[in-house]
């Protein structure tokens, strides 16, 4: 590619050098791969610099209004790769690193995942973050720099480990500290009222949040924008009067203290984190991001009364909620503003994302603790709350119960602070992230709030950056359209349609098949180095990689998995197609089913592999550690995506759109994101099956009996009473009793009633996969049709309907 990188006089191959010598003190002869992936980051910076003040300049000329994306986590992954594809500069950065006898692919596979999230929320925000940069559109991500952040994940004996994940070790030369961008951040205390009506929030404890900052490229280098994470210090970094009285751990508490709020992020998904120190958490990277937002307003524009105007605050979820309270806390305590006036700013400068309907994820705090951490927003949490059930009382338009139900405080039994119902008043804009999500949550959880402001609930369906999830983890795949269709989809993902002539093309589908096959020659390389098993690439690569969780219904796959076992067995002449069945993903550290699950998978996957009656024909494998590097790896080389969450469950999905953008054939229930899919890429080219959502709850409020199911399905029956009779755990015969008889029990997530269906829909892929033609054809289908799951559309959507800047 021409040169991207300015040019300085100095060659690249120079550059580096200088890089490795004078930033890292090495030279050639002693240089480590590690010192030769910092003096690359190192020196595509010094570019990266330029570019990001340029930006920010160009915004702050303008007067521009910003984007804030408030979110607990950012499931980042690896940055140098797409760096170096958003300034077009690998092919570049190869060369000079080759002519130091450096190979970049290389260097690129030790960089660490910045993993400061669980999984599909995380990962949005940053996708979305890559999408802000790319549509030009200026904005700052705001979250915490955590030490640790997503556990690795180490199988032992079939048994989840968590080991801690140090992925600061070797330092990261992406980030930049800004310790002049510090702000105190209290806890606890008192609030103090004067005569004239002054309030006066003393906290008992104050720590530091100081800012530090990673650009964020966006495609073809347009635009540098701000990923600012919050780190912690002490007030007080050591009491000498305590280390000099010989205390020296008490000396340095401050210091352990204010160092905790940043150690770890919280491994829990769509499960809420009831602990003090997540609260402490959340107020932390909330206070610190307001006050830098409110320090920004009056910087620039030296009054804050136009701060709608010049701000969109998103909270990515009802993490960052308790952001409400701290606005209206800096409106009124700092800036004088009385209560109206700064209700309707900041409900003017709020937008809300809502992620999960499941009630055991909806975040609320006892209000002892709220009260005793945040004793100022307590009283504003009141006066909010007053406000919101005024204008439920004069609307008309609910009873007692509705009234009861949108309190922010639930006083029903011991009072909490309700998060989700903090965020949703606060905000003018609420929204679900699929079309299904968004209508759940006009019919359930918000039902109340939809019937006191019909406008306020909006979808805006998820998407991915096309940039990593299909141009980076895909070169083969993206070399071939680009022959096929020119480069316009690399700018506009939805000009992938373009590719959709060429689906009944039988030259192309079999290039499509051979890119296919080099992408699973290169995963069962990969699987054969790290966990020395071996699996056949002609087999049909079926994956399910996403967080375990009941709801996502890994076991509905086992037992499937068990049942075709049997079936191999018993019907050996019958013409099977071979299978490699691959699943990956971490069990939060105190869900017991999920972690069950994962024991079960790698006890499956031990006893069937290891049988030769199923000869080639069946291979399970449990890839540990999942992670997005990991996901990178394995998506390009799926053939089949497994996408079997419960209906009505699965806020949206973003795994399902990476699959089918790189060309992967969905199995999928009519959930989330799935059945927008459906819709683009046509009925005939995904498998869907199962209950509908609808079809779920009338089932659960009708009652269903899931043992009169199992004992009607001798395929059901036969795997079930194998896994819960120890056949796959000879070692601890009842380790998978209670698991299995939470199924005959009560099976809320619909297990037994969906697994006929799902077996035969599994058959029917089967027949599908020999007819290979028409597999591809689907294939290409799908990769024509999903352009419009890109994350720039759903941005845009963002940008032009909730936060008026485009
Ligand atoms: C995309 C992604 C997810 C979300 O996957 P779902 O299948 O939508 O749950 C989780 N983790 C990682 C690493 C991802 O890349």
């Amino acid at each position: 590619m021409a040169t991207n990188i300015s040019a300085t006089g100095k060659s690249l191959q120079t550059r580096i050098e200088d890089a490795l010598v004078h930033r890292i003190g090495k030279d050639k002869q002693a240089a480590l791969p590690h010192d030769w992936l910092a003096a690359t980051i190192y020196t595509l910076r010094d570019e990266i610099i330029e570019r990001w003040m340029v930006s920010s300049k160009a915004a702050h000329a303008a007067g521009a209004k910003r984007v804030y994306y408030l979110s607990l986590e950012f499931l980042i992954g690896r940055l140098l790769r797409d760096a170096l594809a958003n300034l077009g500069a690998s092919e570049e950065v190869g060369a000079a690193l080759a002519a130091h006898g450096v190979d970049l692919a290389e260097i690129e596979e030790i960089e660490p995942d910045a993993a400061l999230g669980n999984g599909g929320l995380g990962r949005l925000a940053a996708c979305f973050m890559e999408s802000l940069a790319t549509l030009d559109i200026p904005a700052y991500g705001y979250g915490i720099r955590y030490v640790n952040g997503m556990f690795r994940q180490r199988i032992d004996d079939g048994w989840q480990v968590e080991l801690p994940e140090n992925w600061l070790a070797y330092g990261n030369p992406w980030e930049f500290e800004r310790r002049e961008s510090a702000y105190r951040v209290g806890f606890g205390g008192e609030v103090i009222g004067d005569a004239d009506g002054k309030v006066t929030w003393a906290p008992a404890e104050t720590v530091i949040a100081s800012a530090v900052d990673t650009p964020v490229v966006g495609w073809r280098g347009k635009r540098v924008n701000t990923l600012r994470l919050w780190n912690a210090f002490p007030t007080d970094p050591i009491h000498l009067d305590a280390f000099n009285a010989g205390d020296h751990a008490g000396a340095l508490a401050g210091q352990v203290r204010a160092e905790s709020l940043v150690r770890v992020l919280y491994p829990a998904d769509s499960t809420a984190a009831g602990q003090e120190l997540r609260l402490r958490q959340e107020y932390f990277f909330s206070s610190a991001s307001i006050q830098d937002i409110v320090r920004r307003q009056m910087q620039y524009h030296g009054e804050i009364r136009s701060l709608p105007d010049k701000a969109a605050i998103q909270l990515n979820d009802t993490h960052p909620a308790v952001s409400v309270a701290e606005l209206m806390r800096l409106l009124m305590d700092d800036h004088g503003l009385d209560l109206a006036e700064a209700w309707d700013m900041t409900r003017k400068t709020f937008g809300y994302t809502n992620h999960t309907l499941l009630p055991e994820a909806l975040e609320s705090w006892p209000l002892p603790l709220f009260e005793r951490m945040l004793p100022r927003h307590m009283q504003i949490v009141y006066a909010i709350n007053a406000m919101l059930l005024r204008e439920a009382r004069v609307s008309k338009k609910l009873d007692d119960a509705a009234i009861a139900a949108i309190s922010v405080i639930d006083e029903s039994g011991e009072r909490r602070v309700r998060m989700a119902n903090l965020a949703f008043a606060g905000a003018h804009s609420v929204n679900g992230v699929a079309a299904l999500h968004t209508e759940l949550m006009k019919q359930t959880v918000f039902a109340d709030f939809h019937k006191l402001y019909p406008d306020r609930i909006n979808n805006k369906t998820n998407g991915v950056t096309p940039r990593r999830w299909l141009l980076e983890c895909n070169a083969g795949l993206t070399g071939l359209i680009r022959e096929a269709i020119g480069d316009g989809f690399m700018d506009d993902a939805e000009k992938l349609s373009n590719l959709a002539r060429f689906a009944d093309d039988a030259g192309f589908a079999e290039r499509i098949k051979a890119v296919k096959r080099a992408n699973k020659d290169a995963l069962a390389a990969h699987l054969r180095n790290y966990m020395g098993i071996r699996v056949d690439p002609n087999a049909l690569f079926d994956v399910q990689i996403k967080r375990i969780h009941e709801y996502k219904r890994q076991l509905l796959n086992l037992i499937e998995t068990v049942s075709l076992y049997d079936q191999i067995r018993s019907h050996p002449e019958r013409d099977w197609v071979p299978r490699v069945k691959i699943f990956g993903g971490k069990a939060a550290p105190s869900y017991h089913n999920a972690k069950l699950i994962i024991k079960l998978a790698n006890d499956i996957a031990r006893r069937v592999n290891s049988d030769p009656s199923v000869g080639g024909l069946l291979k399970v494998v449990f890839v540990p550690n999942y992670n997005v590097s990991l996901a990178e790896k394995i998506i390009p080389a799926a053939d089949l995506s497994e996408q079997i969450s419960t209906a009505g469950m699965e806020a949206s999905g973003t795994g399902n759109m990476k699959f089918a953008l790189n060309g992967a054939l969905t199995i999928g229930t009519l959930d989330g994101a799935n059945i927008e899919i459906k819709d683009h890429v046509g009925d005939e080219n995904i498998v869907i099956f199962g209950l509908n959502a609808d079809q779920v709850a009338e089932k659960r409020s009708n009652g269903y009996n899931p043992r009169e199911v199992i004992e009607g399905s001798r395929e059901l029956q036969q795997a079930v009473s194998a896994i819960a009779s120890g056949v796959f755990s000879p070692d601890d015969p009842d380790r998978y009793k209670d698991l299995i008889g939470g199924l005959y029990d009560h099976d809320w997530f619909m297990v037994a009633a969906d697994f006929e269906s799902y077996s035969d829909a599994q058959r029917a892929v089967d027949r599908r996969w020999l007819d290979t033609h028409g597999w591809q054809a689907a294939a290409i289908r799908n990769i024509a049709n999903v352009g419009w799951f890109s994350s720039d559309r759903t941005i845009a959507e963002y940008a032009k309907e909730i936060w008026g800047v485009m």
